[in-house]
């Protein structure tokens, strides 16, 4: 297929027949090399793919970026492009957003209206914060010295094409703990002669609800969710192990290390009050995502130049791999508004969710504009 503004849905929607889960993006990645190379770019392959175009004398060079990576999830939609792949499909849009770069590249590459170099990144597993930092790890940075960079997500339950975002932090931290507690199972008719684990997991369950509610400052915008509950316990065995797993999200360095510190803290004086050991892991896999000054500025300056709507918006309580590009490049992480109706609104990671082509265009002339706008051909 080739890539043009009028074939946009096709792409995507191919995209969206094939999605492929975070580190076996092959057929993708194998799409956007043929796409990228049919315009002329030079086109790099490794951890992702990278592509890129330079015009004029100009020194400076942007990143932009979009993820390409799927979910384990059974598509519930009965579009005529649904999943081929059974048991996985792109819930969270990335179909739409390799097809908007894309859309992109094919613009900028075609009008040439700037002076300096893009650098298309298109990144693998976004979803299990790995993605970004494989490909940091492979050199992106050394190869390819990106002065600033951008990265749009789309955002469902908001007008199409509305674009949100702010200074400062935009998606909150995700870690992930698990609390393994050990002491004695035996026969639940005599508990007294072991130490049973699940009265205390249940007890500890309740007692980290406390960190939020009475140990961070109001407002923090930290949460913390216990999501499994593992104990080796059947019908009539009182569990010798249980363990707790859960998440953790932050909007600051400072209070993840606080949660960390007062989720060992709880678990090792329950352990200790109930006579039992106790295990605590903490791992923190997306980091906040911050948006700096000026990066946001251009970003705004696109929307009202353009006609664009948009809004100054709160803090997203999700999380993003982007993160890691944002922490050493300056950036700016946006949202675009994927419609208020239909399929369109459904949650980000659903089964009945689908990307808006009605935003294939949006966000195709937002990436050219706002390239346009930091690579100004002016001193060309
Ligand atoms: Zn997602
Ligand atoms: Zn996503």
């Amino acid at each position: 297929m080739d890539l043009n503004q009028e074939n946009l849905v096709e792409i995507r929607r191919d995209f969206h027949r094939f999605p492929e889960l975070g580190f076996q993006e092959k057929v993708t990645k194998d799409k956007i090399t043929s796409y990228l190379k049919g315009l002329g770019l030079d086109v790099y392959c490794g951890a992702g793919i990278v592509g890129v175009l330079s015009i004029g004398n100009g020194d400076k060079v942007i990143g932009l970026r979009a993820d390409m990576d799927a979910l384990p999830i059974h598509e519930t939609n009965n579009h005529n492009y649904i999943s081929k792949n059974a048991g996985v499909m792109h819930a969270c849009g990335h179909d739409g957003h390799m097809t908007m770069l894309l859309g992109a590249a094919h613009k900028l590459a075609t009008s040439a209206n700037f002076n300096g170099t893009i650098v298309f990144i298109f990144q693998p597993n976004e979803e299990n914060g790995l993605g970004a930092k494989a490909m940091l790890d492979d050199g992106l940075l050394e190869n390819f010295p990106i002065q600033e960079i951008y990265g749009i997500h789309n955002l469902p339950g908001v007008a199409t094409g509305e674009l949100l975002t702010r200074s400062g932090l935009i998606c909150s931290s995700e870690s992930l703990f698990e609390i393994i507690i050990k002491g004695m199972g035996g026969h639940s008719s005599m508990p007294q002669l072991g130490r049973e684990t699940i009265s205390i997991g249940a007890e500890l369950i309740q007692a980290i609800q406390t960190i939020i509610s009475r140990k961070m400052a109001s407002g923090s915008g930290a949460v913390i969710s216990v999501t499994e509950f593992i104990t080796d316990g059947t019908r009539n065995v009182l569990p010798g192990e249980t363990i707790l797993k859960g998440d953790v999200r932050t909007r600051h360095p400072d209070d993840r290390q606080k949660i960390e510190t007062y989720l060992n803290q709880i678990s090792r004086g329950l352990a200790s009050a109930h006579d039992v050991d106790v295990e605590v892991t903490f791992e923190t896999e997306f980091i906040e995502t911050i948006n700096h000054i000026n990066p946001t500025e251009t970003v705004f300056k696109t929307a009202r130049d353009q006609g664009y709507g948009f809004t100054n918006c709160e803090p997203m309580s999700f999380s993003e791999d982007f993160a890691h590009f944002s922490n050493i490049v300056p950036g700016c992480f946006f949202l675009l508004g994927n419609g208020t109706e239909g399929l369109h609104s459904k949650p980000l990671h659903s089964s009945n969710y689908d990307f808006n082509d009605a935003l294939l265009p949006i966000g195709t002339n937002f990436w050219a504009s706002l390239a346009e706008n930091c690579l100004s051909a002016k001193e060309y």
